[in-house]
């Protein structure tokens, strides 16, 4: 009988019975990677053109599956912004980055902001800012030091709604970011709503902003886009120190990429943050 009712499923509907098991399958997964913590977290700095001085770090989320091995994010972070677990994994992901830096500060170190990527759908969802409020005052860190990213293709959703929101979490000192800045078509009108803080320059750009004179010159307009709003300025993607030296040419001042550091667990950061203490 099993057979047949699954003959009869193919038969009526076979892709969406297939998407179904799917995306079931997905849920499961997911839902056994929070409870049985098979997610981590690793921490990528932001730093001077010297590499000197650590401004900030951003947070990346990595699924260790016990028989898939490792799984990128941008594997299964966007089947899973197409249903609420994206939200799930969201909550961890803020929960998880507080606690760490609650945790270092208890190491007796100095407290450097962190960035959190979030996805669109729970950036317009009732639940973020009060979830956000609440873990910022249960971890007792300073909204001043929780950065959260977003890419443009957010806010083409929902403009009205993001104003709103973004404000709120204005309103806990939170900063924000725009991710990927250039890729997501959008009008520039956004940036003067919004209560922005930094243009994250996309690394398609970076990638040959030192060979091809084009991407210079998306690269020098968006930095200069960004100074006139009085916006800060991150390069991200950032590979080799001639890619740096342009950029710093142009005028950037913080960069991100495997030049300066690789993505880390939270003890190299650690240890690292301790050996720059002891210089
Ligand atoms: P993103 O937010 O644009 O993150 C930057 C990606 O570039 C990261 O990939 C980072 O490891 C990688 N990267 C950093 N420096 C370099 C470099 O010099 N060269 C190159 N080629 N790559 C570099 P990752 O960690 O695999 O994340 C991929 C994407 O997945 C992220 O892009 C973000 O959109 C998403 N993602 C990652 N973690 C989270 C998370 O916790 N929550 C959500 N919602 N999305 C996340
Ligand atoms: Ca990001
Ligand atoms: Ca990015
Ligand atoms: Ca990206």
């Amino acid at each position: 009988a099993k057979d047949k009712g699954r003959d009869n499923a193919q038969f009526f509907m076979p892709e969406m019975a297939n998407v179904v098991t799917k995306k079931f399958g997905f849920d499961k997964e997911i839902n056994e990677a929070l409870v049985s913590d098979h997610f981590a977290l690793v921490f990528q700095p932001q730093v001077d053109r010297d590499g000197q001085d650590i401004q900030g770090l951003e947070a990346l989320i990595r699924w260790h599956h016990p028989d898939k091995g490792l799984i990128s994010p941008a594997e299964f972070i966007p089947i899973a912004e197409e249903s609420s677990l994206i939200i799930k994994i969201d909550e961890w992901v803020i929960d998880s980055t507080l606690k760490q830096m609650s945790h270092w500060r208890a190491q007796g170190l100095e407290m450097i902001p962190v960035a959190v990527n979030l996805s669109g759908r729970h950036l317009v969802s009732d639940s973020l800012v009060p979830y956000v409020a609440d873990k910022l005052a249960s971890y007792q860190i300073p909204g001043s030091m929780l950065e959260i990213e977003i890419t443009e293709g957010v806010l083409l959703q929902d403009i009205q709604r993001c104003v709103e929101v973004l404000t709120e979490l204005k309103g806990l000192n939170i900063k924000i970011s725009i991710d990927d800045f250039g890729t997501g078509y959008s009008s520039l009108s956004y940036l003067k709503r919004l209560p922005l803080d930094t243009l994250k320059i996309d690394q398609s750009f970076v990638e040959e902003c030192d060979t091809h004179t084009e991407d210079a010159k998306i690269c020098e307009t968006i930095i200069h886009l960004a100074r006139n709003l009085e916006l800060m300025i991150v390069a991200e993607g950032v590979e080799t120190a001639s890619q740096a030296d342009t950029l710093a040419s142009l005028g950037c001042e913080i960069f991100q990429g495997y030049y300066f550091y690789k993505p880390m667990p939270a003890d190299a950061i650690q240890s690292l943050l301790n050996q720059r203490l002891v210089l």
